[in-house]
């Protein structure tokens, strides 16, 4: 027997024993269905999974919890940010969830959270896709084992985004927790070309920062307008990697990421609190920037250029005004039995920098109503590089005075110089 046959049977047994796992593992359908519930009730039992989530509605929170089960969230990438992502959304209930990534489990990402080291070997969407349904059978889930970014794959990740939805309907929200900017490039061609909102999420190679940031197509910067230098100069950033050299991960900032990425993702979709539009995260000083940036009007996506000009025309057609309402019974505890009372939030730098969820935002909330100078206020400890298109305006003097002389003479002229 040759040595090459050793190395066939030996990978022949270590698929047979992943196929095995995945039999063994996957979980009884006719046990789940026992376990799914139909209606999320508010009843305070120990063995209701959702009671802590619906006391947000007796809190004030949120107008009506069960709503998140009309939801489908798509979530590109699964690894460190992604992962748990989906185990968050999960455990809070979500309609559907589908994941897309073409990554096996390695032993190398056990410093990250959600795997274990007996599934490695497997894909992560597999993997993935075992423990969610065990942690909630409620939720539907989908997996696509598939690289998005393989032209070939291109239409079926669209068609995924178009007809996806619970009810075969377009999916509400795609989160990015990708790794790399061809990935990111490949999720904004199709969120502009579909008008889908969604979140970018990174964190750094270094590992000590992260950021998320809520691209609505038309109304905010897409991943194109501002373009990481990588991506503008057209480098392949695969020849950018060294052998042998990786980026560092720690399980604590992509926690800490994927944890303002599904909070901020829950309150788009069920409508309380403020969304960020881009928040930062530096651990090493406990930093946390906030801004928005506005779409560039020379984007090279031609869909970003088309939604911004359908956004400008649909905020024409709103009507100017600026009430928004808010939700009813929120609870203040101003009369509780431990006399505590809430003071009045200082307005902060950062009101601008946040959208109202979704639900909550009136027809009339009218965001033409935004000044230049509202997007370009800056928080503390953030400065522009460079200074405003209007600085560096020329002034009067500057310009070159209209002359009588021709182009011949002023050809002369110059060669004098
Ligand atoms: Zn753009």
């Amino acid at each position: 027997m040759s040595l090459e046959d050793v190395e066939n049977i030996k990978k022949r047994i270590e698929n047979f024993k992943k196929t095995l796992m995945e039999l063994t593992e996957a979980p009884d359908s006719q046990e789940t269905a026992e376990h799914k519930v139909r209606e999320m009730s508010a009843e305070v039992v120990d063995s209701n999974p959702y009671s802590r989530l619906m006391a947000l509605q007796r809190m004030g929170i949120v107008k009506n919890y069960e709503d998140i089960r009309k939801y489908t969230v798509v979530v590109v990438g699964v690894g460190g940010v992604g992962s748990v992502t989906a185990e968050m959304l999960t455990r809070c209930g979500i309609g559907k969830l589908v994941l897309f990534d073409y990554d096996k489990v390695e032993l190398a990402n056990m410093n990250r959270l959600f795997y274990q080291p007996s599934q490695a070997g497997l894909s992560k969407v597999t993997a993935a896709s075992m423990t969610l349904t065990k942690i909630n059978p409620d939720v539907k889930i989908e997996t696509y084992n598939t690289n998005i970014t393989l032209s070939t794959q291109f239409e079926e990740f669209l068609n995924v985004l178009k007809t996806g939805g619970i009810n075969g309907d377009r999916v509400d929200l795609l989160l990015s927790c990708v790794d790399n900017y061809e990935a990111r490039m490949t999720i904004n061609t199709a969120c502009n070309e579909l008008g889908l909102k969604w979140f970018e999420s990174g964190v750094s190679e270094n590992a000590v920062c992260g950021h998320i940031q809520y691209i609505v197509p038309g109304e905010s910067a897409c991943f194109a307008c501002a373009p990481p230098l990588v991506v503008a100069s057209d480098i392949d950033e695969k020849t950018l990697k060294k052998d042998g050299v990786c980026a560092a991960s720690l399980p604590t900032t992509m926690g800490v990421v994927a944890g303002l990425l599904v909070q901020n993702s829950l309150k788009k979709l069920l409508g309380f609190g403020t969304v960020s539009w881009y928040l930062g995260y530096n651990a090493l000083s406990d930093f946390f920037p906030s801004m928005m940036i506005k779409p560039n009007p020379n984007c090279s996506d031609n869909f970003c250029l088309k939604q911004q000009l359908e956004f400008k025309n649909r905020v024409k057609e709103e009507p100017e005004c600026t009430n928004v309402d808010l939700p009813e019974d929120i609870v203040t505890h101003e009369n509780n039995e431990w006399g505590i009372s809430l003071a009045e939030d200082e307005p902060t730098a950062s009101s601008n920098t946040t959208e109202l969820a979704e639900p909550l935002k009136t027809e009339n909330v009218n965001n033409s109503a935004r000044s230049d100078e509202e997007y370009l206020s800056l928080n503390d400890g953030i400065e522009f590089a460079y200074p405003s298109a209007d600085q560096t305006a020329p002034n009067e003097e500057s310009l070159v005075k209209e002359t009588e002389l021709n182009v011949d003479d002023l050809r002369k002229q110059l060669s004098l110089l």
